[in-house]
């Protein structure tokens, strides 16, 4: 039998499987590394380099909480109260079909959270002195980078508004547990008032705060707007559509967005809506992390010290890309 010499028609298929396969590899590489990306380049870095252009004076952080601060696939604050089984059966079994959602459509929009707080209050659910332990035993985790992301915030005294349709006592507790309840966050969302007593009396604000009411945060949280009215740059995060709407009355100069896909087939209205976003269940906060980075590191003081060393050295104006040093 004679050797095989491989034909033109064998070599062109040996070396289209080669780089096919290569294509593969540096694709899983891709989505391996690059976990987030801008909704349109060009649009995201001109955003990105003009909200760079400002200090930690300057801005604000308006943030969702459930899958957002914490990871896509946490427990959400009323799934946790709802399906608990720290809490009494007969109130789980009346607040089972507000979670099953194959069943529920009668119950949508806004009913659903007055049906939800009524439920509480009827049977005085959660209890005050167990919530700790609640989000303790609860699947509800924060999103990697996110603690790093709040702490960052803190050190630099940037304001941030947490405006979730979920629980505020829940959403408290979280924090505090993973000791990210500092003095410069604030929280719109539904508080339950215990009065004196261990079950909720009622939950404010009246009407509650909704998936579908967002942009009502602007009155809801009236003082937080009024103390940082002169911070013109907002950091928008979320991972639902409407997570967008608390700054749509909100007056401000620059504001750039990021979302979270989670782990949605489709992110087709997600790129509409924000302008970078993130992947993946445990997709990282780090393109927002990078942004604050920027921002904190143009600081007004160093840059006035600046100032003065070149005009004691008959100095001169001059503009960088970070725009601080002038
Ligand atoms: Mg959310």
């Amino acid at each position: 039998m004679g050797t095989h010499y491989p034909t033109e028609v064998e070599i062109a298929i040996i070396g289209g499987s080669a780089i096919l396969a290569a294509f593969c590899i540096w694709r899983a590489r891709q989505r391996e590394f690059c976990d987030w990306s801008p909704s349109a380049p060009f649009h995201w870095e001109k955003k990105r380099a003009a909200m760079a252009d400002l200090t930690a004076n300057d801005v604000m952080v308006i943030t969702d909480f459930d899958a957002t601060i914490t990871s896509g696939d946490s427990e959400q604050c009323h799934d946790l109260v709802g399906a608990s089984q720290l809490l009494s059966a007969e109130f789980r079994k009346e607040f089972a079909p507000l979670l099953d959602w194959t069943t529920n459509a009668q119950i949508d929009g806004v009913p659903w959270w007055n049906e939800a707080h009524n439920l509480m209050l009827k049977y005085g659910m959660p209890p005050r002195p167990i919530i700790p332990r609640l989000v303790r035993e609860a699947k509800m985790v924060p999103r990697p980078g996110a603690l790093e992301l709040l702490k960052s915030l803190e050190l630099h005294d940037v304001p941030v508004l947490i405006v979730s349709a979920g629980i505020t006592d829940v959403i408290e507790e979280f924090l505090r547990q993973h000791g990210a309840l500092s003095e410069n966050v604030t929280i719109c969302s539904n508080r339950l008032n215990y009065d004196a007593d261990s079950a909720p009396k009622s939950v404010s604000p009246e009407p509650p705060i909704t998936s579908f009411t967002k942009e009502y945060a602007y009155s809801s949280a009236s003082a937080f707007f009024a103390k940082h009215k002169d911070r013109k740059g907002i950091i928008q995060l979320g991972d639902s559509l409407t997570d967008v709407d608390p700054a749509k009355k909100v007056p401000y100069t620059n504001l750039i967005s990021i979302g979270f896909l989670n782990a949605r087939p489709d992110g087709r209205k997600h790129g509409d809506a924000f302008d970078a976003v993130v992947l993946g269940n445990q997709g990282s906060v780090q393109p927002v992390a990078d942004l604050v980075e920027d921002i904190v590191s143009s600081k007004v003081g160093v840059s006035a010290a600046f100032k003065r060393a070149l005009s004691m050295t008959g100095g001169f104006r001059r503009s960088t890309s970070s725009g601080s040093l002038m």
